[in-house]
């Protein structure tokens, strides 16, 4: 077995030394380097004759398709905002970019956020806001292109947040195509302002089982 102790005086051979008999030997052509130039440039010069894949950024946009997750927004929906500042997402967010703060209303919905805000900065595009909010009301957007001057600026307040439905609707179809089939099954989902209410519940569903056990109960309710 080889000894791989040092010695100074009389250094081990390894594979970066000259001595090492399995190093290749470089042919003539690969020494003059001219063949691979040669092979490089009528590789761009075929590029030429290809259609082109670049954007003139910022004169020409991207248009994402709808699974891409750009800046999270809050949506609007009749001119109110969706969000009934429960804290989900916050709690959800890793990077902890979200706050907010609850105030009451005498409307359906019963809250809403007094200030809502996101520090961009921290956002790292995760999707997990949109992922546990129970009304629909952030989702990610098609933003991708977000400038700011200063930390204060990085901060999104309400005002910067929301965005009205009609702007977001690839993201929320998708989100309905995807994700929010059982809306309407348990709730009695208002498509309004997207409220759906345990209160509202069909009187013939016991309450204290779980989503399971509902589901369950609804499949043997259709056998019978
Ligand atoms: S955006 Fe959704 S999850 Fe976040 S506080 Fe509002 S309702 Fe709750
Ligand atoms: S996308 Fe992720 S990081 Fe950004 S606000 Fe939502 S949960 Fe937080």
């Amino acid at each position: 077995m080889a000894d791989y102790t040092q010695n100074l005086d009389q250094p081990v051979v390894n594979k970066l030394s000259g001595t090492d008999k399995s190093e290749r030997k470089l042919n003539l052509l690969e020494r003059v380097y001219l063949p691979e130039i040669f092979k490089g440039m009528w590789y761009t010069f075929k590029q030429m004759f290809k259609p082109t894949v670049t954007y003139m950024y910022p004169e020409e946009r991207w248009d994402p398709p709808a699974i891409f997750r750009g800046r999270p927004v809050l949506v609007q929906d009749n001119g109110k905002e969706r969000c009934v500042a429960c804290g989900l997402c916050a709690r959800a967010c890793p990077p902890l970019a979200i706050s907010m703060q609850a105030a009451e209303t005498d409307d359906e919905k019963e809250r809403f956020p007094d200030f809502f805000e996101i520090n961009m900065l921290r956002c790292i595009y995760c999707g997990f806001c949109e992922e546990v909010c129970p009304e629909e009301a952030i989702v990610m957007s098609k933003d991708y292109d977000l400038v700011y001057h200063s930390r204060g600026e990085a901060i999104y307040d309400k005002e910067k947040l929301l965005v009205p439905k009609e702007e977001l609707k690839d993201r929320l179809d998708f989100l309905k195509e995807y994700k929010n089939k059982q809306f309407g099954q348990f709730w009695n989902f208002k498509q309004d302002n997207n409220i759906h209410s345990v209160r509202d519940r069909d009187a013939d569903w016991n309450t204290g089982l779980s989503l399971v056990d509902m589901l369950e109960a609804e499949k043997n309710k259709e056998s019978n």
